[in-house]
């Protein structure tokens, strides 16, 4: 017998579940699972599409884009803690008062931790100490995902979202030498420090490449992110499936080791 699962996905914006773990939601929930995403920001600051409706604001429009990708990955519920989006670090939106990255800390993690109760999850994806490159929303999701996991009612297991940073080091020599234009820094992201984890320190690789057309499928849907989103769907293929067809946790308390393998 198959035990199934709730897993929660805790995502700083809509879209950052698509690059991150759109694979792994999708191989979860067609093994039955039951596969949750809560965003923690709106993304007001992503680009502004030419084409919104009059009524329409970007965060209708990014809302609704991460229903498309719900759909597409197979995703039984999407919520949102609503908070504003606090911008790549150094923006002035940084301090916003209803920013993410502002967010009193327990106030957060009661508005996740709620959910959790109400999904009895057994499983919560956060990310890693620096949400892999350093980006405020995605460093507060955080100690946000440990202090909820802890004050729900039934403790979740905690995995966190990694990059592994050898493999994307490898991937970007790969495309400069097919002398593509890569505008990356493995070894200093928005906050000075390296991108991701080294392979050494991460748990679980989960292969992925049978559903990397769902996952692009899903990235699909964010078509207002002209800039991040647009890069990865204007990669050639064979970059694309070096770039996604690998996702990566760690977990805190496993012994040293990645394992290739399904994590849930
Ligand atoms: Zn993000």
């Amino acid at each position: 017998m198959v035990l199934m699962a709730t897993i929660v996905f805790f995502h700083a914006h809509p879209d950052d579940e698509t690059s991150a773990t759109a694979g792994t939601m999708a191989i979860a929930s067609a093994d039955g699972h039951r596969v949750v995403v809560v965003y923690a920001t709106n993304g007001e600051c992503g680009e502004v599409p030419q084409d919104l409706a009059v009524d329409e604001s970007l965060v209708d429009r990014r809302r609704s884009e991460a229903e498309c990708s719900a759909q597409v990955l197979g995703v039984a519920r999407v919520a949102w803690l609503g908070y504003a989006d606090s911008g790549m670090a150094g923006w002035p939106q940084n301090d916003q008062e209803t920013s993410f990255h502002r967010a009193d800390l327990d106030e957060a993690s009661a508005a996740l931790s709620s959910i959790l109760d109400e999904e009895d999850a057994d499983d919560l994806v956060g990310y890693d100490w620096h949400g892999s490159y350093g980006h405020p929303d995605h460093v507060k999701v955080h100690p946000v995902t440990y202090r909820a996991a802890g004050l729900a009612r039934r403790r979740p297991r905690v995995l966190e979202v990694t990059l592994n940073r050898d493999m994307l080091r490898e991937g970007i020599n790969r495309a400069r030498e097919m002398n593509l234009d890569v505008d990356m820094d493995v070894d200093a992201a928005d906050d000075g420090n390296p991108i991701g984890t080294p392979a050494a320190e991460i748990h679980w690789q989960v292969d992925v490449s049978d559903y990397l057309d769902r996952k692009r499928q899903a990235m699909q849907c964010h078509t207002s992110q002209t800039s991040d989103i647009g890069m990865f769907m204007a990669m050639p293929p064979e970059v694309f499936v070096v770039a996604f067809s690998q996702e990566h946790y760690r977990e805190h308390g496993r012994p040293n080791g990645m394992i290739t393998g399904w994590p849930f």
